[in-house]
């Protein structure tokens, strides 16, 4: 009796659901770096820090006023359709210690 060929299952402890949500979650990463770098991000960034007079958005609802070098997708970057990426409304500005904070919380979600 012909024996089946082996299958290829690098990991085998993988479900498909796993396999497909890690190849959708990395090819949304390569999306968004090139939504990142592109024109359009960079004047939608301007017009939010502008918008929010260059201030720390999370600071300030905790009554401190604190310089914001970050723009912080209210829906996490990864989960945005192109348009939401660049929904000004979608945008808040953000310092570097509250974007660490946030982005820490969106990873563990
Ligand atoms: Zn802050």
């Amino acid at each position: 009796m012909p024996l089946k060929p082996p299958v290829h299952n690098p990991h085998p402890h993988m479900t498909r659901k796993h396999r497909d949500d890690a190849y959708n979650r990395a090819r949304a990463d390569a999306e968004v770096t090139r939504w990142r770098n592109g024109k359009r991000w960079k004047m939608v960034r301007r017009l939010t820090l502008e918008r929010d007079r260059g201030l720390c958005q999370e600071c300030k609802r905790a009554g401190v006023t604190r310089a914001a070098q970050q723009v912080h997708h209210l829906t996490p970057a990864h989960l945005c359709s192109y348009g939401q990426f660049h929904y000004l409304p979608g945008l808040e500005s953000i310092c570097t210690a509250c974007h660490g904070r946030e982005s820490a919380r969106e990873r563990r979600s």
